[in-house]
């Protein structure tokens, strides 16, 4: 696929700050691009550029091959979706999406016919006469898609747009525009604090902070392989090591944790930073739990079987079920290891009646895959 937005370069100051700072990223044609960071990174900065209601301080902005530079907001390829989903109050729901046909001077035959379709697009059929008062929250999030949609645009720009809907909405919203996207072919270039909702419904993220742009992936990507510490952190739950890396082959790492009472050892190589500092990430789904034995019997219990091939003190740790929070489909344990860490263990809820459970107070084995951590320079 190719690049339907080419950004190069590009960067905004606000007085000496730089809000966007030398950000290079392409978007393909069609893509659903989520723009993900936490608040104030310049996401909505960088939106607001493409869309031509902020102007770059450097770098270029391409889209379809055209550079943006003296294209004003209105004659962009692009229409934009706001956090407020604005619609006009007074006007019933099929004038409000007809809006900007009626203000293009298009025929009267063919908007009716183009609210009817998008209407449909959106699953409002049948509200046509309705005003915005007399509609749902998610139902006027729909009217205001719609009429940005009606018109046609190669992109569309959507700002937080499910920010203002209630959590359960927001999740059957999430699917529902993400299969509108796919029927329609716009490619959608959206904004949103929300990691979750980044990963549910994108087809890459750009993950921002502090105004430069972290890493560009899919979400499983994103989640297994992050680039670095802030991106490990931000999405998604995962525990982080800090130690040093004693070796470092094509095929196998080491990270020597001090005071954890066992090494980490990865089944990849770190590109060359033995002796350096770095993060071993490891989410909490990866990290098996054992029994080690009644509080009775601390001491005893068998460690559990490693992986094949790992060294008998590495991804091994004794430690203590502190704390354990049951969430329906699976249960979230903290654990205390060596040193008074806290390591975060989820557990799947799915044998749940079948196994013996772990409590609060129970001594335990934990253990992982050279597979699973990600070892991380910065
Ligand atoms: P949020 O999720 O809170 O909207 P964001 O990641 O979208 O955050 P931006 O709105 O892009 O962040 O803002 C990035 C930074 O630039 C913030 O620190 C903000 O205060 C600053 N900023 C944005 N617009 C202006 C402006 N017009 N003048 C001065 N500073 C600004």
């Amino acid at each position: 696929m190719s690049a339907l937005i080419r950004i190069e370069g590009v960067s905004k100051r606000f007085g000496n700050f730089a809000a966007v700072d030398d950000v290079s990223l392409d978007i393909r044609e069609n893509e659903f691009f989520a723009l993900l960071g936490p608040s104030g990174c310049g996401k909505t900065t960088l939106l607001r550029m493409l869309a031509g209601l902020e102007v770059p301080s450097e770098g270029r902005i391409l889209i379809d091959g055209q550079d943006m530079a003296n294209v004003a907001p209105n004659k962009r390829p692009v229409n934009m979706v706001f956090q407020s989903y604005a619609v006009f109050p007074h006007m019933t729901v099929a004038q409000n999406v007809g809006y900007g046909l009626r203000i293009d001077g298009v025929a009267r035959a063919e908007i009716e016919g183009r609210v009817r379709e998008a209407l449909g697009l959106v699953k409002l059929d049948g509200l046509e006469a309705r005003k915005p008062d007399q509609l749902s929250g998610g139902q006027r999030q729909r009217v205001a898609l719609a009429r940005a949609l009606i018109k046609r645009p190669k992109v569309l720009l959507l700002d937080e747009p499910l920010s203002a809907l209630d959590a359960k909405l927001r999740e059957t919203m999430r699917s529902e525009l993400a299969m509108i996207q796919d029927q329609v072919g716009v490619t959608f270039v959206m904004v949103t604090h929300d990691q979750d909702e980044a990963l549910a419904m994108a087809c890459r993220c750009g993950v921002m902070h502090k105004g430069q742009l972290q890493q560009v992936a899919t979400p499983a990507d994103l989640y297994e392989y992050p680039a670095n510490r802030f991106v490990a952190d931000f999405i998604g739950s995962v525990n982080l090591f800090e130690g040093r890396l004693a070796l470092d082959q094509p095929d196998q790492a080491r990270v020597e944790v001090p005071g954890l009472g066992a090494s980490i050892w990865v089944d990849h190589g770190v590109t060359g930073a033995t002796g350096g500092t770095v993060w071993a990430a490891i989410r909490p789904e990866k990290i098996e739990l054992h029994h080690r034995g009644a509080q009775a019997d601390v001491g005893g219990g068998d460690p559990p079987p490693l992986p094949a091939g790992t060294p008998v003190d590495a991804n091994l740790l004794e430690g203590s079920v502190r704390h354990s929070s049951y969430l329906g489909s699976e249960t979230v344990y903290e654990i205390e290891v060596a040193g008074g860490r806290m390591v975060k263990v989820l557990r799947s809820n799915v044998r749940r009646y079948e196994e013996r459970a772990f409590e609060v107070g129970d001594v335990v084995w934990l253990s992982w895959s050279p597979q699973a951590p990600a070892v991380l320079l910065s």
